[in-house]
């Protein structure tokens, strides 16, 4: 068996690695066992990236909620009646919280009674064998892997299993997630699950996924790498049009999905994890007019924040752009501060659809050069040390000088560098000592102090120089977004 524990530990970003520890540590204070469930366990054992950490606990989330935020972290959503919360975790790690749940039907089809339970009760309840797997982060046994309903064989066969004969009638929602998880992993309905599938499309129940569940299922697919495959398989199963009428006649723009998905690509080797959900919203909901996109989001359940945050995008956007190609940002040193700030998701729309050349062309130089040549500024940190520089604030503001001096073009190699230094902190070259002969010459060297600068910088690090630029991105130049 896999050692869980080590193939997450390796596989967490830093962030992710410290909120998971930060649960654990909340949770072992307030007495509850922990647990990482859904989709994290999943992703994690295919290998695929870990977008979010799903946390599942027996007892009450809200209770770690208000200790997360004292440390920083914001809660994006509570729902006290279904005890579950979503978090943003200090630096920008998504995360959620559910407490131990049973969903109790009374009859296949009724709103389901939620009573609290244990882990395994829990992994029962959910959707698909696939999301039912849990990886305990309790002391004495962490690392052990829960899989009450056997979803490891179904993802070594690449199957989606639902788990009972109830499931698209207890959740009709559920006919759009299967498909979902099949598109994007690229897995097949396991037989049954296909023949309960058919027979709920026999029965329409389609036509009864209420406007929430469709509208939180189209926030997941914003959220999705490849909404392009989910999309089309909604569309060949005739499920599109319960999710929205006229998405469904007007169709998914695929062209501005494929954009942006390139450009993420793009951003990707930059350096750069782009979370692109308004924009790729924006994208699919391409080829309806505003008015439109306005009552889909409206009769979906989005929240009135949210569907500001979406229509509004475009505008901040292209007025971001304006101020980025304006004369105020004419200094390079100007627009990379600028650019250091603007969210990665109003990037790469600008990428992907924006016609300011000025703007889109400061972006690139942003990606594939400034960047790359900020990390040499250690180097000339060094370099400045070196020559004999004290730290201090003179010292930070002479970086920065060089670095913004680096922007236009200056100081590539170690020698310029080390003028324009000395240039600016005033130390002024020691003269080289003189040759001497034989007896003498030895002296010399002996008298020599170590750290004396003598002449050229000698340190490896600090000959560094940046390195190089990264290759331009190959984005498609950009088109009119078929927006009104
Ligand atoms: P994603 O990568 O899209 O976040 P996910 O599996 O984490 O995938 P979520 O919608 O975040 O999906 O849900 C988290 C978990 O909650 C799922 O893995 C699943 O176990 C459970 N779940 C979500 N929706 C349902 C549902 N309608 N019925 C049963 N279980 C569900
Ligand atoms: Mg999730």
């Amino acid at each position: 068996m896999p050692d869980y524990m080590f193939l997450l530990e390796s596989r967490l970003l830093p962030e992710q690695r410290a909120a998971l520890l930060r649960v654990q540590e909340l949770s072992a204070a307030l007495g509850y066992n922990v647990y990482l469930t859904g989709g994290t366990v999943r992703d994690l054992i295919t290998g695929a990236s870990l977008r979010d950490l799903d946390f599942t606990v027996e007892g009450n989330p809200s209770k770690i909620a208000r200790e997360l935020e004292k440390g920083g972290a914001k809660v994006l959503v509570e729902e006290e009646r279904l005890r579950h919360v979503e978090i943003l975790f200090a630096g920008d790690c998504e995360g959620s919280i559910s407490a131990a749940r049973d969903d109790h039907y009374v009859r296949p089809g009724t709103k389901p009674e939620y009573r609290w339970s244990t882990i395994m009760e829990d992994l029962r309840r959910r959707d698909f064998s696939l999301n039912a797997i849990a990886i305990s982060l309790n002391p004495a046994s962490r690392g052990l892997l829960l899989d009450p309903t056997n979803g490891l064989s179904d993802i070594e066969r690449a199957e989606v299993r639902a788990l009972t004969i109830h499931s698209f009638t207890n959740q009709p929602v559920r006919l759009l997630r299967v498909l979902r998880f099949a598109a994007r992993m690229g897995f097949k309905l396991e037989q049954r699950t296909q023949e309960w599938f058919d027979l709920a499309i026999e029965r329409d129940l389609q036509h009864t996924i209420t406007e929430e569940d469709a509208g939180a299922e189209l926030r997941s697919l914003a959220r999705e790498e490849n909404p392009t495959a989910i999309l089309k398989s909604w569309e060949e199963h005739d499920l599109l049009e319960t999710v929205h009428a006229v998405l469904a006649k007007k169709h998914p723009d695929y062209d501005a999905i494929n954009r942006l998905n390139k450009v993420r690509d793009d951003l990707f080797m930059a350096g750069l994890r782009p979370r692109l959900a308004t924009p790729m919203m924006l994208a699919i909901l391409g080829r309806l007019k505003e008015g439109e996109q306005k009552s889909l989001l409206n009769k979906l359940g989005f929240k009135s924040a949210e569907i500001e945050t979406i229509l509004e995008f475009d505008e901040e956007t292209t007025t971001a752009a304006k101020e980025l190609s304006g004369k105020k940002m004419a200094a390079p040193i100007d627009a990379y501060r600028f650019l250091e700030k603007m969210p990665t998701e109003q990037i790469a729309y600008l990428l992907a659809f924006s016609s300011n050349s000025g703007a889109v062309s400061k972006i690139r130089a942003y990606l594939n050069k400034w960047r790359p040549m900020r990390q040499g500024v250690t180097a000339v940190a060094n370099e400045l040390t070196a020559i004999g520089m004290p730290a201090g604030q003179k010292f930070d503001a002479i970086v920065q000088q060089v670095f913004a001096m680096q922007l236009t073009g200056r100081g590539k190699t170690p020698e310029e560098r080390e003028k324009i230094l000395r240039k600016l902190s005033g130390i002024k070259e020691q003269p080289k000592p003189k040759e001497t002969k034989g007896k003498d010459k030895k002296a010399a060297k002996v008298g020599a102090k170590p750290n004396a600068p003598a002449g050229k910088v000698t340190s490896p690090v600090a000959k560094a120089a940046p390195p190089p630029a990264k290759p331009a991105p190959t984005a498609k130049k950009p088109g009119k977004k078929n927006k009104k």
